[in-house]
């Protein structure tokens, strides 16, 4: 058994509690949280909390690491870059960049991931890595007519990733300007119910526009690179949120990235839809296009906010911390209490893990993470503090 003194402890199952022992097995899960410090107990100088939840990843674009320049160019900048350079290096170099992002995910204190796949490459990392992956096998495709062949061929990606039998693999679709209604409609009969979804929504102005009209610069690169987008039916006025929600089932649904949603917006989806998550992905939005996402609004509304590294094409490290320093130097008036659930026990509600993740409770194994360098009388997520893994 190992013992830890604490001098805060944030459980995420009550009040933070001060003073305490906690009890771990060997295999991390926790046996005891006792009220005061035990003498033989090792003592921990910081704030614990449950290990980090990566709620959107995505592990096989981390050979791009350093290869994309932000350019404040927006989507279209972006995916030109990401097409132009997605698959220069070969298989063996991208499975190498995978493991070493996937270690520093762990070392980071990361113990859950929700991890968005097109390809099967990272199936062989994900099943030998010590951290929980959720794969999201991505589907996309303008064309209407394509819709049986990307759904046949999303069922095949998904064996592939539970024939392994570690962690779980669902279908999930791209984004409000890929995926045509009977995409949706054919992707959704193929969902459990207790499988989550997650689409990125709202993160540029180009795929506003591209919804809004057909225009833009997303439509000058589906132009540019042959793909048709004849069949798409643009939705004029109506957002995005207001024009896909109501055909999504009542599914678990992750929102990713939010950058340009209005807080009439939220407030509308937050209404129809009963089981929305928020994901925020800062690093990316200021890395793409240089715009914060609206957390003060979603914190506001009492969405249930996760917390998201995206990839390493647009983000400079895979760490949950530095996404949460980031949010706080942005919105310092969110709770530091906010802010730990965001980044902990809400992507293990999403993912569907919150009965052993997320939380620091007896029976759990949450992984544990010391925040040090803290402020210890008024606990925030300051620029100076560190995190280091204890489980
Ligand atoms: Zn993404």
């Amino acid at each position: 058994m190992l013992k830890f003194n604490v001098t805060i402890l944030i459980t995420n199952d009550g009040p933070a509690l001060t003073n305490v022992c906690v009890s771990v097995l060997p295999d991390g899960t926790i046996a005891d949280i006792s009220s005061d410090f035990d003498d033989e107990a090792v003592y921990l100088e910081g704030v614990l909390i449950p290990g980090f939840v990566n709620t959107h990843c995505h592990l096989e674009l981390s050979h791009l690491k350093n290869e994309l320049i932000p350019d404040n160019e927006g989507m279209k900048g972006f995916i030109q870059q990401l097409f132009a350079k997605r698959f220069q290096s070969d298989e063996e170099e991208q499975i190498v960049s995978m493991y070493t992002a996937d270690t520093e995910m762990w070392n980071q204190g990361i113990v859950a991931v929700g991890d968005i796949s097109n390809f099967s490459r990272s199936n062989i990392v994900k099943a030998e890595s010590k951290i929980y992956y959720h794969t999201f096998i991505e589907l996309l495709g303008l064309n209407p007519a394509f819709a049986n062949a990307i759904v046949e061929k999303g069922l095949a990606l998904q064996q592939e990733f539970l024939i392994r039998k570690k962690g779980k693999a669902s279908l999930t679709p791209h984004a409000p300007y890929s995926c045509p209604t009977e995409l949706l409609n054919l992707l959704f009969s193929h969902i459990n119910v207790n499988d989550p979804l997650t689409i990125h929504m709202q993160e540029s102005l180009d795929e506003l526009q591209f919804c809004m009209d057909k225009s833009g610069p997303l439509a000058e690169f589906f132009k540019d690179n042959g793909i048709s987008f004849a069949d798409f039916i643009p939705f004029g006025e109506v957002s995005p949120l207001q024009k896909l929600l109501p055909i999504f089932p009542q599914n678990k649904l992750q929102l990713v990235h939010n950058t340009y949603t209005t807080e009439t917006e939220i407030q509308l989806a937050n209404s129809i839809h009963p089981a929305l998550f928020w994901c925020v992905c800062i690093g990316a939005n200021l890395f793409i296009n240089n715009k914060i996402p609206p957390v003060d609004l979603m914190y506001k509304n009492n969405c249930t906010i996760t917390i998201g590294t995206d990839s390493l094409a647009s983000n400079t490290q895979l760490s949950i911390l530095e996404e949460v320093k980031c949010i706080h130097k942005h919105f310092p008036s969110i709770p530091f209490e906010v802010l730990v659930k965001a980044a902990t026990a809400n992507g293990a509600a999403f993912l569907g893990i919150e009965n052993r993740v997320g939380k620091i409770k007896i029976g759990y194994n949450p992984g544990l993470v010391l925040l040090e360098n803290i402020n210890m009388h008024q606990p925030h997520f300051q620029s100076e503090v560190k995190c280091k893994r204890i489980m």
